[in-house]
């Protein structure tokens, strides 16, 4: 299911707004009219354009160090920049995570510069816990919120330390430096976690929604760190060639389905290579048997069935890019084609087994 709608391209980067982003702000924008406030709406509106702008710095650093980015989405608790892959150079992830808090601090720099000159500009400023400190009537109150937004937001961002924060990115850089990433994460997801029990709790008590939504975030995310660094540690240097199985059983494309059951009892694999005439022309797994009734098994031929759209591997790819493609695929398996033949195969359960055994003698 679709949970992010696309609401505009720029520099060839989607920008999509999450479902949970609608109703909250259609209910802002409803109260603001129905209460002649419209600067509400303008605020939230202002806040998330400057998130954007926060995302964006992030995303045109990390596509300067070659990292595709697949989007950015908008959440009710900030933005989220989808990149392919972290970069594990530690001072290549210090410029990206440090280019969005950065873009803040200059934003709210250059607002304060003209607020000086003009009279009463910093009048109140810093007061942010006042209702007029939202209210925006005119120039100078745009600028005073611009500026306030800004200098919260690059402060909040940089100076909690906690993973997947951009703080927390900072500061295992920083560490990764001198010790390695992997001690490096070791210590910063540990803080994570602790900082965003902390976070729930001072939420809870403050009754702030936003900081108990962000605790959630930070431990989900700060575990997910943790596993993906153990896992491409484990998976270092390993290649396709190492693991696959090259006793490749394959199918007919005029086989029917019936004919496929029996194969899959027989050698009990999940899918298989479809082959005419020595050359591969889709690929058919159990859950695409599964979606037909049984009853038609006898008439359906595996052509009808199969996908025919082949995400292939080469025998030197690396066992961890070959993961990362069958997860962004959303499938369990992958041809390993080396000159245009097939010379192997190679499944999720291959490499999760490979996993456990690695762990177990580590
Ligand atoms: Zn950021």
């Amino acid at each position: 299911m679709k949970d992010s709608i696309r609401i505009a391209t720029v520099s060839n980067i989607p920008i999509e707004l999450h479902i949970s982003f609608w109703i909250p702000m259609v209910i802002v924008f409803l109260y603001s009219l129905l209460t002649d406030r419209m600067w509400i709406f303008a605020y939230v509106a202002l806040l998330f354009l400057i998130v954007l702008i926060h995302e964006f710095s992030h995303s045109f650093v990390a596509k300067g160090y070659g990292v595709k980015i697949a989007k950015i989405t908008l959440l009710p608790i900030g933005g989220i920049a989808s990149m392919d892959q972290i970069p594990t150079d530690p001072r290549k992830e210090f410029h990206i995570a440090i280019a969005g808090p950065g873009i803040n601090i200059v934003m709210a720099t250059a607002s304060y510069l003209i607020l000086m000159l003009i009279p009463g500009g910093t009048e109140n400023l810093f007061d942010i816990s006042s209702y007029n400190s939202l209210v925006i009537s005119n120039f100078i109150d745009f600028l005073q919120v611009f500026f306030r937004i800004n200098l919260i937001l690059g402060l909040f961002n940089l100076l909690v330390p906690a993973i997947p924060m951009d703080g927390g990115r900072v500061f295992r850089s920083l560490l990764a430096i001198r010790m390695g990433m992997d001690r490096a994460t070791g210590f910063a997801t540990g803080l994570a976690k602790i900082i965003s029990i902390a976070m729930f709790f001072i939420g809870f008590l403050s009754g702030n929604i936003f900081l108990i939504l962000i605790s959630f975030f930070v431990y989900v995310g700060a575990s997910q760190e943790g596993q993906a660094v153990i896992l491409s540690g484990l998976l270092k240097n390993i290649k396709v060639k190492d693991i696959m199985s090259t006793d490749v059983i394959s199918v007919k494309p005029q086989d029917t389905l019936s004919q496929f059951s029996d194969t899959i009892i027989e050698n009990k694999h999940m899918g298989y290579p479809v082959i005419n005439s020595n050359k591969v022309v889709g690929i058919i797994t159990f859950s695409d048997l599964s979606k037909v009734p049984r009853e038609q098994w006898d008439g359906v031929s595996l052509e009808n069935v199969m996908s025919r759209n082949l995400i292939t591997a080469g025998p030197e790819t690396l066992v961890h890019d070959a993961l990362i493609l069958m997860i962004s695929h959303k499938i369990g398996r992958l041809l390993v084609i080396e000159e245009g033949k097939l010379t192997g195969i190679v499944s999720k359960t291959d490499i999760i087994r490979m996993l456990d055994i690695m762990k177990l003698l580590k």
